[in-house]
């Protein structure tokens, strides 16, 4: 039998902003030492009043903004109530029926597919309970207490664990893009549920949804995917046996790769959810949204499309500077120096397309190399476009061998020096006089006779490994196509 899986995401993300929500403590989940973020209100004493956090409310809109997103004129807060030891209050201020948000869109770029976003709200973080191992008691850190917690809903329009990944990616991507949070799984503020039904797909087209079942701990994409995976699976199964899939929560794990049950959810949790009797209603005026859009940034879809069509590099090579903002910033940055260096050399402007993917080359594997894995940001970055791009006509103006480029890259990188100044000291200049490659090729044929034999018995590649000595023997100078021409013409002569 065949089934139609639908997935619904919900989405939590931790806001970038100074202080928490609803008071002046400093918002920072990263905080190592328990306890230091706190105050009266984030601890829910009683007699204290929240204020709300305004930046929290222009990330809201922003991202609402370039999610297509409806702004609702007026929303409101309300009260989420039960008790958990790490909701210091009692209950969560959070939106319900009246989200800042509504109706927006998210268009997956692999497929060009659309899926629609429900809302999106805003709350507040609770408080991190931590269970020590082997420990017969629980401790809390109130730290996250109160941070601006935005929460996106989708559609359930998702239909395969690979479109979650992908939707979870592109979100977190476009999340970074408008500097709303760092959104990092791993360090939890990016967190995810997943919600999975399927249907069997008959031969009307029906649109009614399976009984679905919420999946949480999803703590990086991988586990999305796999989780998703394996529930679509697991209620295959039970739906081939003519079981019935139970509606209710399951938690991911990661090391058995399974879904596990929580708690069966009988019916929807009540919250008691009323209006927050200490905040106002939360009235927007249409110039607050307009100026909120005047600061969106160019989206990564529009970036896309933009980057293919100036700098024809390939798909592949775009996705990699578009995944990484401060990258492709920087990038952009040496090409429109690029351009001036072309022009003070002299170089014709049709070798701009070859030039700029020499540079996307060297810049995505040798650049970031030398970074060791460090994350790339340009004001570490001790190579400034303006050097990369010199570099990057040098390459071309003095043919360097690539083994010659890397090094002065690499030069550059540790010296933070002129490309030209960096030449002229190590004399870097390509050996390309036949004369001076025949001398060195005799030498290093004198000094590896074995593979000489190895060469004339028939091992042709015994002539690459001649090659490399040649390179060692000139620092990499040596011009490789006439290096090998010149090795073929001396061995086979003798
Ligand atoms: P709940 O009240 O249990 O949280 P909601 O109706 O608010 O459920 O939906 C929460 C999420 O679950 C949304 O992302 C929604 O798209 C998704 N969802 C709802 N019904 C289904 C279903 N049958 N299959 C898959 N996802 C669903
Ligand atoms: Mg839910
Ligand atoms: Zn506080």
């Amino acid at each position: 039998m065949k089934y139609q899986p639908k997935i619904g995401l919900e989405v939590h993300i931790e806001l970038k902003t100074r202080s928490k929500m609803f008071c002046s403590c400093i918002n920072n989940s990263l905080e190592k030492r328990p306890n230091v973020n706190i105050c009266s209100i984030c601890l829910g004493h009683p007699g204290v009043l929240p204020t709300i956090n305004e930046k929290a409310i222009k990330l809201v809109i922003k991202t609402a903004l370039a999610l297509n997103c409806k702004i609702a004129k007026v929303s409101k807060f309300e009260r989420k109530n039960y008790f958990y030891p790490d909701l210091p209050k009692g209950y969560q201020i959070s939106q319900y029926k009246e989200p800042i948000a509504t109706e927006g869109f998210l268009i997956l770029p692999s497929s060009g597919k659309k899926i629609r976003i429900r809302r999106i709200h805003l709350e507040e973080d609770t408080a991190k309970l931590i269970y020590p191992e082997g420990k017969n008691y629980s401790l809390l850190d109130f730290n996250r207490a109160g941070i601006p917690l935005m929460e996106l809903v989708t559609e359930p329009d998702i239909e395969s664990a690979k479109e979650a990944k992908e939707f979870a990616k592109e979100l977190q991507l476009i999340l970074r893009y408008l500097d709303v949070s760092d959104a990092d799984m791993e360090k939890g503020q990016m967190r995810i549920e997943a919600n999975v039904s399927i249907t069997q797909i008959s031969g009307v087209n029906s649109q009614n949804l399976g009984t679905k079942v919420e999946i949480k701990n999803l703590n990086s994409f991988r586990a999305v995917e796999k989780a998703v995976e394996y529930e679509i699976k697991r209620q295959a199964e039970i739906l081939e046996s003519r079981g019935e899939v139970v509606q209710e929560t399951r938690g991911w794990n990661e090391k058995k790769g399974i879904t596990l049950p929580q708690r069966e959810k009988e019916e929807a949790h009540d919250y008691r959810y009323f209006p927050e009797p200490d905040l106002p209603s939360l009235e927007l005026s249409d110039e607050f949204i307009k100026e909120i859009k005047l600061t969106l940034p160019e989206m990564p879809s529009q970036k896309r499309v933009r980057f293919l069509e100036e700098f024809q590099l390939s798909e592949k090579v775009i996705e990699t500077l578009i995944n990484n903002k401060n990258l492709n910033e920087y990038f952009e940055k040496v090409v429109s120096e690029l351009l001036r260096w072309m022009k003070d050399k002299g170089i014709e402007e049709n070798k701009k397309a070859e030039l700029i993917k020499t540079l996307a080359n060297f810049l995505l594997t040798e650049a970031l190399g030398l970074l060791k894995g460090k994350t790339f940001r340009e004001k570490n970055f001790p190579i400034t476009p303006e050097n990369f791009a010199e570099f990057i006509t040098i390459i071309k103006e003095k043919n360097l061998t690539s083994k010659m480029a890397k090094i002065l890259l690499e030069e550059m990188f540790k010296t933070k020096k002129d490309p030209s100044d960096i030449l002229q000291e190590k004399e870097l200049r390509r050996v390309d006089d036949e004369i001076q490659i025949t001398e060195i090729a005799q030498k290093i044929i004198k000094m590896h006779p074995q593979a000489i034999r190895d060469f004339q018995s028939g091992k042709r590649e015994a002539i690459q490994f001649l090659i490399g000595q040649m390179m060692r023997e000139t620092k990499g100078k040596v011009n490789p196509q006439k290096a090998k021409e010149i090795l073929t013409k001396l061995l086979t002569n003798n």
